[in-house]
């Protein structure tokens, strides 16, 4: 039977088509064989990344990778916080390494994609190619028991609704264009540890495991994080702190273009709320986020009985369908280690009222960038060394999530229907 390297199969399906015994299956992100294959290994040559074989020892060669001998920096994940951090650091003349585990950056997206203007700016120039809408108005509702208790509509400050598959893979370029070496399907498995400090990543590419070295790792992997815990930092999500969100994106919906809608109703998303983030011509991300220790039912069923009551939404057709968490913890307490550091939703560094994150992640990427820079300078990549990233990050962005949280502990679900959590809620959501 043919053998399929499953960390090499990029799920093109061109093996598929040329069975003879329909042997070959995709199955989500996994190439299956059956049975039925007669081993005839007309499939193996048409495989673009060598990943059928007639036996494991029949695998094509791998040319050997670029991958340096050490680094200064290899950052695990590329989102918009690892490749920040990787692009600030190539601009200061480190060298860098920028590992993800998806075989495409930005992709699949998991976002409602909204940004405020202002914070952007200051990161990054706002580029059309990669913004879907400009905002400049909103609309936040609360209900109780279907009936509508507050409504405030207005014209809010401007914000974009991102386009994040190309955003996402615009930082991860410009960290290359800037020198850092890219490398997607790669996944981290494990970290290099030293005399007490982590000195590099344990990483799968092409099929083999290889040790790759650095002097700081940046930890940008994301909700699912694991780098910090194979650290010894503690980033155990409670579940009463993480929101639990389905969406889609609708398409042929009657919905104002530049109108950014949220729902706060304890019906619809119990601790949470339902969000519209349009994106142009009929298209908006709908979705929700609920707290996950109030959940009576999944995230998706809640998303579709609250479209179902939209009028303006039903008619809408689903082109795609995110599910995924949100931490809404406090920030992680520790953000650094000897020789490491987290960064954006691996360091919890979410609003816990919105849910938003990529502002955070990208400010934390850039700073801890900027501390790896002047730890090396020193030769000194201890913990004590890089918590200058710790306390500037708590200057940068400390009290407005530490606020965020305290309201949302403050204001129990059943009392957000009140016109002063709406108030709240429209200047976190920087509506007002
Ligand atoms: P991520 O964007 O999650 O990137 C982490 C990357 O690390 C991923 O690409 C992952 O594949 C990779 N990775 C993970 N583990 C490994 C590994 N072991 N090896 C290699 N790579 C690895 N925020 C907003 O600001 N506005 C919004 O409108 C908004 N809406 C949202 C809606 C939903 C439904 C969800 C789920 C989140 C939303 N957020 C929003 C939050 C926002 O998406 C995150 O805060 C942001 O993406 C965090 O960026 P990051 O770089 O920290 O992590």
């Amino acid at each position: 039977m043919v053998d399929v390297d499953q960390a090499r199969c990029c799920y093109c399906g061109g093996c598929v088509s040329l069975c003879p015994e329909d042997a070959l299956r995709l199955a989500g992100t996994r190439l299956q064989v059956s049975p039925a294959c007669t081993d005839c290994g007309l499939c193996i040559p048409a495989c673009p990344v060598g990943a059928l074989s007639a036996s494991p020892a029949g695998r094509a060669e791998t040319t050997p990778p670029a991958f340096a001998p050490r680094y200064d920096v290899i950052v695990v994940g590329a989102g918009p916080g690892g490749s920040m951090a990787a692009w600030e650091a190539a601009q200061l003349g480190l060298s860098v390494l920028l590992l993800e585990k998806r075989q495409e950056i930005g992709s699949p997206v998991r976002c409602a994609e909204g940004v405020p203007h202002e914070a952007l700016a200051a990161l990054i120039e706002p580029d059309p190619a990669w913004i879907a809408a400009h905002l400049s108005q909103a609309q936040i509702i609360t209900r109780e028991g279907g009936r509508i208790v507050h409504r405030w509509q207005g014209a809010g400050g401007v914000g974009y609704i991102l386009e994040r598959r190309i955003f996402d893979r615009m930082l991860a370029e410009q960290a290359a264009r800037a020198g850092a070496h890219v490398r997607v399907k790669t996944p981290v498995t494990g970290l290099l540890h030293g005399t007490g400090t982590v000195c590099g990543v344990v990483a799968e590419w092409q099929g083999s495991r290889y040790e790759l070295e650095a002097s700081i790792v940046i930890a940008a992997d994301g909700i699912e994080s694991r780098v910090g815990t194979w650290a010894g930092l503690d980033t155990c999500l409670p579940l009463r702190d993480t929101m639990v969100c389905a969406q889609y994106l609708l398409s042929g919906i009657d919905w104002d273009p530049v109108c950014m809608g949220c729902w706060i109703d304890q019906e619809i998303a119990p601790g949470g709320y339902a969000w519209v983030f349009p994106k142009g011509e009929g298209r908006a991300n709908v979705g929700l986020g609920l707290q996950a220790d109030l959940a009576e039912t999944t995230a998706l069923s809640y998303l579709n009985r609250f479209i179902e009551g939209e009028p303006g939404l039903a008619t809408g057709q689903a082109v795609t369908l995110v599910v995924a968490n949100v931490p809404v913890s406090l920030p992680s307490q520790r953000l650094v280690g000897d020789g490491l550091m987290l960064v954006g939703d691996a360091a919890r560094q979410v609003d816990a009222l919105t849910g938003g994150g990529i502002i955070n992640a990208m400010t934390a990427g850039r700073l801890a960038a900027q501390v790896a820079a002047r730890a090396l300078d020193l030769a000194d990549v201890t913990a004590q060394s890089l918590s200058a990233y710790q306390r500037q990050v708590q200057q940068a962005m400390g009290k407005q999530l530490a606020r965020s949280y305290r309201l949302r502990e403050s204001f129990a679900p059943k009392e957000r229907s009140s016109r002063r959590f709406l108030r709240l809620f429209a200047v976190a959501t920087g509506s007002k």
